[in-house]
């Protein structure tokens, strides 16, 4: 078994040995092992920029040290916090045995816990976007196999699906006993294929069977890949009734609900709905300042309320993007050693990551993708006409402006041709009591939301 820690601790002590001290306190020792993939060890930047850096320049050095130190290794693959959890799922082979590559092996059982620390329901900020599935885990985390069954989490990229996994994963290992097995799709796709290759005759291999068939809890993260692939719903079919009906929780993540998730099986839609499904939603401002600051406060960065705002208003809906922004902040910090606590000096470090792309949602887009969805024209959503088909999305655009960017309501009064406080303020209400009551406005909305997620 290979400490990923370990090895990257001595190798630091050797390079700061050879590096000239700022180079290497700037550069290197920022650097966080995340894993091994493809015997090659993963190393995360805080920033693309610095990812560039050390990549152009300091590569060759920390290969050839790491490798020195551990021949086992042959090099290095540098990465970004974004792509951080993508090679934490290749490397998988954590319970699968193969490999063993594990973080903090613990000494007591045969697995290691592959759920990450860092995701667990202490560090879930929750919010009105995010309150059903945040419960519905915690009581399937406390309860498995009980009345949940199967869990069914959906929502746009970045919102907290795989956290939440993680979170119910970690809080089982310290409460249960129980053997859990988390895969994401993909890795359950091949694991499927290359069983059936592997066994014509329609048999499971040993090691097959053992891991999917032996598990007191399945975790399926991003199921959706199971669109359009006949051969493995089909095996996976099997696998969820034969688990089901031993009562093992079962627990899957999707970007779609399971009825939206085209070319899958009927049977597996019906399945995957019949326990509990729960979205979450994009959080609102207060929810993701509140984010913001439990991510600084995790790294011990001293938020200020001028740049969590800042950061919370200027970045798309979609958390782990605020992440990065935030990330960035963190580091320029640290390398100018001057506290970024400003608007102003927060512009600037987010210059670029601003710039590359519109982060900003604004409640000109908002109005645009409601008229692009209804199929009806800006002018009229502003404008006074109250036939049903504009009335409809003109209150869904004033309740997701509001939801969204938090402006007051006399502010979108003047916007929408002058109107009165009171009548935004009845169409807020209006839509938010329809989203719980009225399935179709419900969908409505949460699809002009992923709209607006991937402009
Ligand atoms: P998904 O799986 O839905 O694409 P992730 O679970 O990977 O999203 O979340 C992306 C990032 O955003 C993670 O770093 C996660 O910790 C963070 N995140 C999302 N929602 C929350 C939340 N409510 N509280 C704290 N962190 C969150
Ligand atoms: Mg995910």
């Amino acid at each position: 078994m290979i400490n990923i820690d370990e090895i990257w601790n001595n190798t630091l002590d050797e390079l700061s040995k050879l590096m000239q001290v700022v180079s290497f306190e700037v550069w290197v020792q920022k650097l966080e092992p995340v894993c091994v993939y493809q015997n090659k060890l993963v190393l995360c930047s805080p920033t693309k920029t610095a990812k560039k850096t050390v990549e152009t320049r300091y590569s060759d050095v920390i290969s050839e040290v790491l490798t020195a130190v551990n021949p086992q290794l042959e090099g290095v693959v540098f990465i970004t916090d974004d792509q951080k959890d993508d090679y934490i799922k290749l490397q998988d082979s954590v319970l699968d045995g193969a490999g063993f590559i594990v973080k903090d092996p613990t000494p007591a059982g045969p697995v290691a816990n592959p759920f990450l620390e860092k995701y667990t329901f202490d560090t879930f900020v929750q919010g009105k976007s995010n309150a059903y599935a945040f419960a519905a885990a915690k009581s399937v985390a406390a309860n498995p196999g009980g009345a949940y069954n199967p869990l069914f989490i959906y929502s746009g990229v970045g919102l907290g699906k795989t956290h939440l996994l993680h979170a119910i994963g970690n809080y089982m290992v310290k409460s249960s006993k129980l053997r859990i097995l988390y895969v994401n799709s993909e890795t359950m796709i091949n694991d499927i294929i290359s069983n059936m290759t592997n066994k014509p005759s329609n048999q499971e291999s040993n090691a097959f069977r053992e891991k999917y068939r032996n598990c007191d809890v399945l975790m399926v993260d991003d199921i959706q890949f199971l669109s359009g692939k006949t051969a493995t719903q089909e095996a996976f079919f099997f696998i969820f009734n034969d688990l089901y009906q031993q009562n093992k929780q079962i627990i899957l993540t999707s970007d779609k609900a399971p009825k939206d998730i085209p070319t899958l099986e009927e049977r597996l839609k019906t399945r995957f709905a019949s326990g509990l499904t729960v979205d979450i939603q994009i959080p609102d401002l207060e929810t993701r300042v509140a984010i913001l600051r439990s991510k600084a406060a995790q790294q011990e960065f001293n938020l200020s309320d001028e740049v969590a705002f800042f950061i919370a208003e200027n970045s798309t809906t979609n958390v782990r993007e605020m992440e990065g922004l935030l990330n960035k902040i963190i580091f320029f910090s640290s390398l100018t050693n001057h506290t970024i606590d400003t608007q102003t000096l927060a512009q600037e470090a987010l210059q670029d990551s601003l710039n590359d792309k519109k982060e900003v949602i604004d409640a000109t887009d908002i109005v645009n993708t409601v008229a692009q969805y209804y199929k009806v024209s800006v002018q009229d959503l502003f404008g006074p006409k109250r036939l049903k088909q504009i009335v409809e999305p003109r209150m869904i655009a004033i309740y997701l402006i509001n939801e969204l960017l938090s402006m007051p309501l006399a502010a979108i009064g003047s916007m929408f041709g002058n109107r009165d406080h009171t009548t935004i303020m009845h169409a807020r209400d209006k839509i938010s009591d329809d989203i719980r009551t009225n399935t179709k406005i419900k969908i409505v909305v949460a699809d002009i939301k992923n709209m607006l997620l991937k402009r």
